[in-house]
């Protein structure tokens, strides 16, 4: 926590393809059941020639650019599925050859179902943020989230996410983030009261689905909009039912923003930045956020490695900076909306149509209206709310993603983030 402004410093993303396979087979995953193909023809398992590879190709690149702060996140498939002396070889390899140039901060997102005590003492000891994927209660979880066989993955799940609480309760583990995949088929209620009430987390994210206009997952937005309802309602009874606020990452940004303009410029900054990533896969492939490349071939560059690219032309290329323009890019019915500073159009994942590219709104835009008109309702119940709201949103945000590497200076906060289940913790220097 500051009151004094802070230096928010250059850093990239990088989404690192440990383990190109699963052991789950859960029938929304992003990465291998829409148009990215890419685990095709890469190896299950990122070989140890390709980390060294890749550690070379990022120190080169954050000393071309002068990237101060990387965040590599492992990740997959399943990243778990890397034998675990491999995973340490891998973690140390980074941390040697990347230390002295840049500071490292190593994640991973897992289905936590093979985690064991093992695993969370080498995650302690690379000190890294593990964000672990649950759905919601058994029957929510199991249904979405089975294995091959369509045995329901919660039991194991739920195991895992226990031991890794008990070492961050110990205080050698990082905090652990908990992601859920928001699915309108079941109460958005049902599943919050589970995390809060029966597993005692107090702090996740609910991530909007990874598609576009080509897909119907949004349809209607009717449902999408009862299920936040219900989220927000529950949300808001909290303090009193637990003793305590949660952040639900989603709402509690939007909320924090609204409420203060230092808040509000900390996420202009996330907003522009969120994009700002790579991902390589397990034989050194290099595209944008895997988010992105699953939604298009057209957006992905099947010829463009670690070995003969390096990380300037890559970002400097046509591919990264049609992102940096479309993140920047103002949608005609966004420029005239009230939420525009706090909601800035949504995931660029949801505002996607093959041929058009970026240049609309959200699919979920009905849905994040609902949301930002239920969350200013109840910022403008607090003393001076009103004041604060207009405050915040008659400004335009002023940070943006084509200043990327440019270090942004933000003003203080009395109030702590709520980025606790992010693998990208920001930066305070
Ligand atoms: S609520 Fe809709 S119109 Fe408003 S900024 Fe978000 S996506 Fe655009």
């Amino acid at each position: 926590m500051s009151t004094q402004p802070q230096a928010w410093s250059n850093c990239l993303d990088v989404v690192l393809k440990v383990a190109e396979r699963c052991n789950l087979a859960c029938p929304y995953c992003y990465y291998f059941y829409q148009e990215n193909e890419l685990h095709k023809t890469t190896p299950a398992l990122m070989a140890e020639d390709t980390a060294r590879d890749v550690a070379a190709f990022l120190r080169r690149g954050v000393q071309e650019l002068g990237i101060q702060h990387l965040y590599i996140g492992l990740h997959g498939g399943e990243p778990l599925l890397q034998p675990k002396k491999r995973l340490d070889a891998l973690c140390r390899t980074l941390r040697k050859e990347l230390s002295d140039v840049t500071t490292v901060h190593i994640g991973m997102q897992t289905n936590g179902t093979r985690l064991d005590q093992e695993w969370v003492s080498i995650l302690a000891e690379h000190q890294v943020s593990a964000g672990v994927s649950l759905d919601g209660p058994p029957h929510i979880h199991n249904a979405s989230r089975p294995d091959h066989k369509g045995k329901g993955s919660y039991d194991a799940t739920v195991r895992g996410l226990r031991l890794l609480q008990e070492g961050v309760r110990a205080g050698t583990n990082r905090a652990t983030g908990i992601l859920c995949v928001a699915n309108p088929n079941h109460s958005g209620e049902e599943v919050v009261k589970h995390f809060v009430e029966d597993l005692g987390i107090d702090n996740f994210n609910i991530l909007l689905p990874r598609e576009g206009y080509d897909s119907e997952v949004w349809k209607p937005q009717s449902k999408w909009v009862n299920y936040f309802t219900e989220i927000i309602k529950y949300w808001q009874t909290t303090p009193k039912k637990v003793g305590k606020l949660v952040t639900i990452q989603l709402l509690s940004e939007i909320m924090g923003a609204m409420v203060a303009e230092p808040r509000a410029e900390r996420l202009d900054f996330r907003r522009s930045t969120r994009h700002h990533i790579i991902t390589i896969s397990g034989d050194g492939k290099l595209s944008l956020d895997d988010n992105i490349i699953a939604l298009d071939k057209a957006l992905y560059d099947a010829n463009t490695n670690v070995r003969n690219t390096t990380l300037a032309q890559f970002i400097g290329g046509p591919l990264f900076q049609q992102l940096v323009r479309a993140v920047d890019s103002t949608p005609e019915k966004c420029a005239s909306c009230d939420w525009f500073r706090t909601c800035r159009s949504g995931e660029l994942f949801n505002r996607y149509q093959k041929g058009s590219g970026f240049n609309q709104p959200s699919v979920f835009c009905e849905t994040l209206d609902t949301i930002h008109t239920a969350i200013a309702a109840i910022v403008s119940r607090r003393e001076n709310g009103v004041e604060r709201l207009t405050q915040v949103l008659s400004r335009k945000p002023e940070i943006w993603a084509r200043d990327f590497l440019k270090p942004v200076t933000l003003g203080p906060t009395e109030l702590p983030l709520p980025e606790a289940n992010s693998i990208r913790l920001p930066v305070v220097e």
